[in-house]
């Protein structure tokens, strides 16, 4: 097959499946502008026969001969995309439509890095695909989870308008080895804490939920779909069900790195979800995938790489 795209793939994820797309013997264009990635995350592949690297902002224009496209340009962490919220806008929207005038000029498949942002703080609980969502379109967390639905709305009209070949997945909490330190995200601020001896800092009172999946998994389902049957479009969650409170996830962290770090609590950031839990039937059925890695094993995983990266 021909090269194969992935945007934002010096990041936490894009990284990963970097890897994972070298190791099954495709050739793979990095394209990544650097905000949250860094070239630390794929040092290991610059100079591979099978890589190349692009610093590009996928808001231009792209012009590259691919193809398949996996779409993952978008900082994630609340920290990040709201450091820049029309930037965050930007990449979503102006990202998606470059990335499927790309797709239709190659008649590349093309796969989206979407969110289960898109459900906002949800009525319905677990999340299954089918339903709509409740964002607030004029907060602080609008420029991701708007632009993310957006992106979601672009897809699906170049589908029906232009017949690209499409696949859209709705990724929820993920974690593991390459999350940048200073990312902000749950996961990363726990472990880097209690690795330091600092307080872990609970937004809120701790009782809000997510359901965190390990990154082999996440990765694992994401080549899934996008080589799965053409009339699977999704949009199709990707995730653990397994759901936790923030208190009990500052336990389980504080219990395996085995410091003696305190919890202190911080206002909670408005707009944040009380409940996340994907519904991952489709996934299942559909794709044959279901999630591997227990929170405590991948939790485990996590610490060792934040131990060594921090030299603690
Ligand atoms: P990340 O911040 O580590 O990676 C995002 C990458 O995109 C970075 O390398 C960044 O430099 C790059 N990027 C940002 N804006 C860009 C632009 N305009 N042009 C080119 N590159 C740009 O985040 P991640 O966790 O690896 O997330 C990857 C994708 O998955 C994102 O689209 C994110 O929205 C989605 N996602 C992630 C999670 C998660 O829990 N990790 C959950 C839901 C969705
Ligand atoms: N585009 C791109 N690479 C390509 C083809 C298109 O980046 O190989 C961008 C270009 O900026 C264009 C956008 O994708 O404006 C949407 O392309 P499309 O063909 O859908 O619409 P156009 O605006 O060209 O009519
Ligand atoms: N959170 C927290 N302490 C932190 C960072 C985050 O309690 O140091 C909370 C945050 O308020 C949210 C949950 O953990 O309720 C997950 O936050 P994250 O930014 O990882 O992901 P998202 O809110 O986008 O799901």
């Amino acid at each position: 097959m021909s090269q194969i795209l992935v945007t934002g793939g010096a990041g936490f994820l894009g990284s990963h499946l970097c890897d994972r797309l070298i190791e099954a013997g495709h050739d793979v264009l990095c394209v990544d502008n650097f905000f949250t990635g860094s070239k630390d995350n794929i040092r290991h592949l610059i100079g591979h026969p099978s890589f190349e690297l692009l610093r590009h902002d996928v808001t231009f224009p792209l012009y590259v001969e691919v193809g398949q496209i996996y779409n993952l340009a978008c900082p994630a962490s609340p920290v990040h995309y709201q450091h820049d919220p029309v930037q965050t806008t930007k990449t979503s929207v102006h990202g998606a439509i470059n990335m499927l005038g790309l797709a239709k000029r190659t008649r590349a498949r093309i796969l989206q890095a979407s969110t289960s942002e898109v459900y906002g703080d949800p009525e319905v609980h677990p999340q299954p695909e089918s339903y709509w969502g409740r964002t607030n379109p004029v907060g602080i967390r609008s420029c991701y989870d708007e632009g993310k639905r957006c992106a979601e709305t672009l897809f699906f009209d170049y589908w029906r308008q232009h017949q690209l070949e499409i696949k859209v997945m709705r990724i929820f909490n993920t974690y593991g080895p390459r999350m940048h330190p200073n990312d902000g995200r749950v996961v990363s601020n726990f472990i880097v804490q209690a690795l330091k001896g600092e307080p872990i800092t609970i937004y809120g009172d701790g009782t809000q939920t997510r359901s965190f999946c390990y990154v082999d998994d996440l990765i694992e389902g994401m080549r899934r779909l996008m080589n799965s049957a053409i009339d699977i479009t999704g949009p199709i969650n990707i995730g653990n069900p397994g759901e936790f409170t923030m208190l009990e996830l500052a336990e389980k962290v504080v219990s395996l790195v085995g410091g003696k770090s305190k919890i202190t609590y911080q206002p909670l950031p408005s707009d944040d979800p009380k409940q996340r839990q994907p519904d991952i039937t489709q996934a299942r059925t559909k794709l044959d995938w279901s999630p591997k890695v227990s929170l405590d094993d991948g939790l485990k995983e996590t610490v060792d790489y934040f131990r060594k990266r921090l030299g603690v």
